[in-house]
């Protein structure tokens, strides 16, 4: 296995942008970018960037409807939130692309940990675009390792503040895939889906974990929520890989969410996933970034996550204070909860919790 890890990006992704007033801009990748080369990481040996060609249609019928092709490709927009302006088309292909080709690195050996840059488009379903997606490329990354590449198992890690709904539904019947969505109570946030009792179904029942958080959870609920449900799951399901999706939306500061994680704390939990993966699937991590709507921490949380899943150690800074409100332990109590609640329910799938 090769020692590199790789950051896969296209600056074209730049016309993922949804215009002025919307909170998802594309100037975010430039401004990551722009923060991985201040840090020397651009020239440092622990990492390669790599050029992503934008997927092709064969690629974006693994997981959508023909009539969602074509409706995306004409501009015809059917969600107020996602609108389709031009070069969006093109822009959403190399999101894909750039998930994709990580995807192949990592799975093939030739990279350690590989970073899809503008990747994670998790509420984009098979027919529908929602959410600020036009493409799940999580799914189609998936769906390309299962049908192409030979992978048999497929653990999907969503940490984006939001539930994965898309990516929920494009594979609630697939036990080839197990998802497990750590997002902020549903209750409180968009897209109102993503709760304990929704499991998958047919085949892929149990397939589906959904652990919501309270409004506010920091660093202790979610290294709770992982080492009592992630980490048995992975380990009791075997992945092939484990794919990783989710940028800086859960941060004290993102105007969109109402989560507590600092900079740091996006390496100290990144860190985790790469240490489970170390034990249950040789260290394959992919990991697709995009999300985060507070502009001045976005960087830094970013660079803390390509830190922790690669496990290459570097500083990270905390652009703003720390709220009053928040504290290590703020959540945990109620993650708790949700925990107790969850493992009744998943004693039914998985020997961990019998
Ligand atoms: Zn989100």
């Amino acid at each position: 296995m090769g020692g590199v890890n790789a950051v896969v990006y296209n600056d074209g992704i730049v016309n993922y942008d949804f215009g002025p007033g919307h909170p998802f801009r594309g100037d975010r990748f430039r401004r990551f970018m722009s923060a991985f080369r201040g840090a020397g990481l651009a020239s440092d040996p622990r990492f390669e960037v790599i050029h992503a060609e934008p997927a092709g249609e064969e690629d974006l019928l693994l997981a959508h409807s023909e009539e969602l092709i074509r409706r995306i490709e004409r501009g015809e927009s059917r969600d107020p939130d996602t609108p389709l302006r031009p070069g969006i088309y093109e822009a959403a292909k190399i999101a894909v692309g750039a998930s994709m080709r990580a995807g192949e690195l990592v799975f093939r050996g030739s990279h350690r940990v590989a970073f899809g840059l503008g990747g994670g488009l998790h509420h984009a379903s098979r027919d529908r675009e929602a959410g600020f997606c036009v493409f799940n490329d999580v799914a189609i990354c998936a769906l390309s390792l299962l049908e192409r590449l030979g992978a048999k198992r497929i653990l999907i890690l969503d940490m984006d503040a939001h539930a994965g709904d898309g990516t929920a539904e494009i594979f609630y019947r697939d036990p080839r895939v197990l998802l497990v969505d750590l997002h902020q109570d549903p209750r409180t946030l968009y897209p109102f889906k993503g709760f304990p009792w929704e499991v998958g179904e047919g085949e892929g029942e149990g397939f589906t974990v959904n652990v919501p958080l309270p409004p506010g959870s920091s660093i202790m609920a979610y290294e709770y929520a992982l080492r009592e449900i992630f980490e048995p799951l992975a380990e009791e399901f075997s992945p092939d890989i484990i794919i990783r999706n989710g940028g800086s939306d859960p941060h004290f500061a993102d105007g969109l969410a109402n989560l507590g994680l600092t900079a740091m704390d996006f390496k100290a939990l990144c860190r985790i996933i790469k240490s489970v993966a170390d034990r249950v699937c040789h260290g394959r991590v992919v990991d697709l970034i995009a999300s985060g709507y507070n502009p001045e921490v976005l960087p830094s949380c970013w660079l803390a996550i390509v830190s922790g899943s690669s496990g290459a150690d570097f500083p990270i800074d905390e652009p703003l204070p720390p709220p009053p409100w928040l504290r290590r332990d703020s959540g945990l109590e109620g993650v708790k909860r949700v925990v107790a609640e969850l493992k009744r329910i998943l004693s039914d799938y998985w020997g961990a919790f019998d």
